[in-house]
Order: structure tokens, then C-alpha cells, then sequence
């Protein structure tokens, strides 16, 4: 896992000399000619620093430090910039812009490699970082039981589908679904044989939500646990009709094969309340919640759409 160093420079000796220094310290070395060169073999080769001469004609190197610095791509790289012997203005000017260090020209290259050594360090770091920041954030979105997102999550994309949908005057739809008599398998089986059912719930309904997802819908489905037996699945640009064309599919994915329960094979079914519009996301699943009250008062395994059609604003 050698790292690799980008030299921006100008002068085709330094970019020699650093290049000999470096690869004999088992770095891969690229290299750019200028300041626009030095912004595309960063894109193009995501090296893991830079060595930046200020002095380049065009794009000078404080103005490549500035660009890099405003790319949401590039500015977790650090920037080592080369400097000649010109006095302490140029060295603040570019730590103040965002460069990690500075080495001045004519260089020792056991200075060379220590530095490169310690901004190449700080990039691993800002990297594992920047990945356990990711996975801590996936955790707390996703259910631990079933793998399917959580309630934390659908809340947040609810709210940011229902702000989407006001701007396009276009409606968002939410199915609600709660497992039928799900009691009774925990009272019967085990609680470990409830888990186990859940689990399997949730593949069948990401199965048939992503069979259904569109491409150019300015989101994706998503479906999560909203707590105990009940599942949330949200819809974007989608009206009353197609949730419940949706949640048809997922009731019968449910009801048309029996679930493994150990050596038992066992009926499972679910009932669902499907609601649509642009009203607040609490509103929007409260109606839900009705219907699919409704649904577990009509005999249950079965579907039933918001009744009361919601108005655009
Ligand atoms: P209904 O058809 O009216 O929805 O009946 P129900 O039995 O499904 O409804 P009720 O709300 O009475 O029971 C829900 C059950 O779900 C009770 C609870 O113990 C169980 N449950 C909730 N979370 C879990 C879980 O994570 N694992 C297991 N095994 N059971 C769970
Ligand atoms: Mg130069
Ligand atoms: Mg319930
Ligand atoms: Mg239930």
C-alpha cells in the first residue's frame, strides 16, 4: 500500500529530483506541469498528498491551494507547498489558505521525506476517520434486528421527500404496515422464531420495493422498521393509487408463501393503510395509521387507502 505523492512543479529538474528522492522511498510518484495540470491529476489519480510550487506560470500555487481547498473532492488532500527562499510572507499566506506544511527550496531530502512521511500519515488518518464517521452514521439509521433502516431514518427522508414534493407540487405516499397476530407467533414459537419472521418480512418487502423503484424519481422508496411489527414504507412522487399498488404487492408477497418457523411452516399475514398528498409527515402517517386501523377491523390481510383526499396547498 505505497502512497502516492503528486508533484506540481514547473521545473522539470525539481519534479526529477523529488520523483528520485521519493520512489527510493517506495512512494508512487505522478506528476503536473502547471497549476491547471496539478487540479486534474489530483481528480484523475486521488493522490494521497501534493507537493505544490507557489511559483508556476498561469495558475500560481496559492491559486491551485484555493480552488483545491473549495472542491468537496479534494480538499482532504493535503497540500505540501514548495516555496523558494523568499522570506515568511509566502509560507503564512499558504498554511493560512489551508496547506498542511511547507518545504523551501533548495530542500534536504531527509526534510522532504519527513514531511511528506507525516502529511501522507495525517491523510490515512482523516480517511479511517472520515469511513468510521460513515458506518457510526449508517449504524444509527439502520434497524440492528432486521438490517432494514430504522425509524430515526424514515423520519428524516419522510420529511426531506415531503419538502421535495412541495416544491415540485407533487405528493408523497406512505404505507403503513403492522404484521396480523404477530402475538400469537411469539406465544406460540418463541420469541426467537417473532425475530426470525421479522427478518424474513423484510426481505420480502425490499424484494418488491425494489422491483418497484423508478429511475427519475427524485428518490428512492424507502422502507424501514417504524418499531415492533410495523413497517413504514415511503414513497416519493407517487399518489394514493400507486401505494397502494405497492403495499398490494408487499401484502401478497407476505400471504402468498407460508414463512419457515423452525421445522414449522406458518401463515403470515399483513394488513396495511396507505396514505398520500404534501401534508406534514406526521399528518401523513397518522392518516396511515387510520386506514390501517381500518384495515384490522375489516378482517385484517388486506389493504386500505386514506379516505379523505389531500388537498394540495
Ligand atoms: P394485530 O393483528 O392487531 O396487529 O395483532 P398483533 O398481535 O400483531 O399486535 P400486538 O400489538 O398485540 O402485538 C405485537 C407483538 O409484536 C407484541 C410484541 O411482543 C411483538 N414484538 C414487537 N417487537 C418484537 C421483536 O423485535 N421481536 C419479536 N419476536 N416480537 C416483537
Ligand atoms: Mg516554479
Ligand atoms: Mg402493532
Ligand atoms: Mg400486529
Amino acid at each position: 500500500m505505497g502512497a502516492t505523492v503528486l508533484i506540481a512543479d514547473d521545473s522539470m529538474v525539481i519534479r526529477a529530483v523529488l520523483r528520485h528522492h521519493l520512489e527510493e522511498e517506495g512512494y508512487q510518484v505522478v506528476e503536473a506541469v502547471n497549476g491547471p495540470d496539478a487540479i486534474e491529476m489530483m481528480r484523475h489519480h486521488r493522490p494521497d498528498m501534493v507537493l505544490l510550487d507557489i511559483e508556476m506560470p498561469g495558475l500560481n500555487g496559492h491559486e491551485v491551494l484555493r480552488r483545491v481547498k473549495a472542491d468537496e473532492e479534494l480538499e482532504g488532500t493535503p497540500v505540501v507547498f514548495l516555496t523558494g527562499q523568499t522570506g515568511s510572507e509566502q509560507i503564512v499566506a499558504g498554511l493560512r489558505a489551508g496547506a498542511q506544511d511547507y518545504l523551501k527550496k533548495p530542500f534536504e531530502p531527509a526534510e522532504l521525506i519527513a514531511r511528506v512521511g507525516a502529511a501522507v500519515r495525517t491523510k490515512r488518518l482523516q480517511d479511517a476517520l472520515r469511513e468510521r464517521s460513515a458506518e457510526l452514521d449508517r449504524m444509527s439509521r439502520t434497524d440492528a434486528l432486521t438490517g432494514a433502516f430504522n425509524r430515526r431514518h424514515l423520519d428524516e427522508e419522510l420529511g426531506r421527500f415531503v419538502r421535495l414534493a412541495g416544491r415540485h407540487a407533487d405528493t408523497v405516499a406512505v404505507v403503513m404496515f403492522d404484521i396480523d397476530h404477530f402475538k400469537r407467533i411469539n406465544d406460540t414459537y418463541g420469541h426467537e422464531a417473532g425475530d426470525a419472521v421479522l427478518r424474513e418480512f423484510t426481505r420480502r418487502v425490499l424484494t418488491v420495493v425494489r422491483a418497484d423503484d423508478i429511475l427519475g424519481r427524485w428518490g428512492d422508496s424507502v422502507v424501514g422498521r417504524w418499531g415492533g411489527e410495523e413497517f413504514l414504507l415511503v414513497l416519493p412522487q407517487t399518489g394514493i393509487e400507486g401505494a397502494y399498488v405497492v403495499g398490494e404487492r408487499v401484502r401478497s408477497a407476505i400471504a402468498g408463501a407460508t414463512f419457515a418457523v423452525g421445522s414449522h411452516q406458518v401463515d403470515i399475514t399483513v394488513s396495511g393503510g396507505c396514505a398520500a398528498g404534501t401534508k406534514p409527515p406526521t399528518e401523513l402517517v397518522r392518516s396511515a395509521d387510520a386506514a390501517l386501523y381500518q384495515a384490522k377491523e375489516a378482517g385484517r390481510n388486506r389493504l386500505v387507502a386514506a379516505t379523505s383526499p389531500q388537498p394540495l396547498p
